[in-house]
């Protein structure tokens, strides 16, 4: 992530003094306005909607395409929480879905998980990587299906020429602090979609009638309120200058680092759905225990290990918990979902074989090289034979 320094200072300072905190005071458009205007210019989505939190961008574009109780709704098993979470705010539940080696959704599950019920798949552009968009989008077309990109973990990426996050129907970004841009907490919503748009600035904003928006047909129905102030806003917008000159580093490092796992006996670099556009990178090990002693080198971590973002972990989904039993969307499912570890063991094998690679953007180019020495020798070491015991 790019650091905050004096340019937030002084956008924060400027908003401050002005003394309009609230993103719709103020005739001039403010920072948040233009973070919009200079994010949609970078995506190539017509329209974009700042929120509160990722979860939330997720949410509202859930609820601006008009999902809900009954509809089934397509997440990967490796992902943020959230992504399963959001789905439920709206009433629906998350059915999940293995990954493939590139550790996105796997298209070929996709058409497995696919039952009546299914509205909306949310691909993951999980550490940067890209989903496969073009089989995702096809196999949407066909099923007369919503997609969702969640490109929290993704921002100004691209695939193939085309932003993620701007290519299915809508799209979610996170700012929170671990992500490409951030303001701490914070989040985007994406589409092209004039309909959707004017639903997810309802949604997110129970305000919305009396914000002198343009006329719309679309009836007023009741929402959250996810706005964002001017102080995040401006933070944004400085972050948005940094995002580009964040991402050519990530690029040019890439094949440096790549370079680094050529021609090893049993490991490889992860397929990726755009290798000449890559700006992250991971390896997968042939031996599960292999990839555990890799992941302990620096810059290096075996994705088994992030527990948080592995679906067995997902408490609160997995037990079909809700804050009232009334209010439990799988009461309104049209079938029993079930979340079984063994239904799963694909993406689990692919995790614990998996090592994410830092193409560390914050290290000048020869310290890299130096990185590079000493992940090609933890690569190459294979896993200590059994200590000889009591030698
Ligand atoms: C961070 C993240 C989210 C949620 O974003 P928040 O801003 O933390 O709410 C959703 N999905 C993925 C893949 C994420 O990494």
């Amino acid at each position: 992530m790019p650091r905050v320094g004096f340019s937030e200072f002084f956008a924060l300072g400027r908003t401050v003094a002005n003394g309009q905190l609230l993103r719709y005071a103020g005739n001039a458009p403010g920072y948040t306005r233009r973070f919009e205007d200079g994010l949609s210019r970078l995506t190539g989505a017509e329209h974009v909607l700042t929120v509160n939190s990722g979860t939330n961008a997720l949410v509202t574009a859930l609820a601006a395409a008009g999902v809900g109780p009954g509809d089934e709704v397509l997440v990967p098993a490796y992902t943020w929480v959230a992504t399963a979470l959001a789905p439920l705010a709206v009433g629906a539940v998350p059915v999940l879905v293995n990954i493939d080696e590139s550790l996105t959704i796997d298209p070929a599950d996709i058409e497995r998980k696919i039952t009546p019920y299914t509205k909306a798949i949310i691909p993951v552009h999980m550490l940067n990587l890209v989903c496969d968009m073009d089989a995702i989008m096809d196999i949407a077309r066909r099923h007369n299906l919503l997609v969702i990109e969640d490109a929290c973990q993704g921002v100004g990426v691209t695939y193939k020429g085309r932003r993620v996050g701007a290519i299915g129907d809508l799209g979610a970004f996170s700012f929170n602090h671990f992500k490409n841009i951030t303001s701490g907490e914070g989040g985007a919503v994406l589409t092209s979609d004039e309909r959707y748009f004017v639903r997810a600035r309802m949604y997110h904003d129970p305000g919305s009638f009396m914000r002198g928006h343009e006329r719309t047909n679309e009836p007023l129905f009741s929402g959250m309120n996810f706005r964002v102030s001017e102080l995040t806003g401006a933070v944004l917008h400085a972050q948005l200058g940094k995002l580009e000159p964040l991402l050519n580093r990530l690029r040019a490092r890439h094949p440096m680092v790549a370079e680094t796992f050529a021609n090893l006996p049993h490991c490889r670099l992860s397929p990726h759905n755009d290798p000449e556009n890559a700006v992250s990178l991971s390896v997968i090990f042939d031996d599960p225990e292999e990839a555990k002693a890799f992941g302990q080198t620096r810059g290096a971590e075996r994705l088994l290990e992030t527990e948080r973002h592995v679906f067995t972990n997902w408490e609160a989904v997995l037990t079909k918990r809700s804050f009232h039993p009334k209010m439990n969307p799988h009461n309104w499912a049209n079938r029993e979902i079930t979340y079984e570890t063994k239904d799963y063991q694909r993406t689990l094998d692919i995790l614990a074989r998996t090592c994410r690679v830092s193409l560390g953007a914050q290290y000048p180019l020869p310290v890299m090289k130096l990185q590079q020495r000493v992940l090609r020798q933890a690569a190459h070491r294979r896993t200590a034979p059994q200590a000889v015991a009591n030698a």
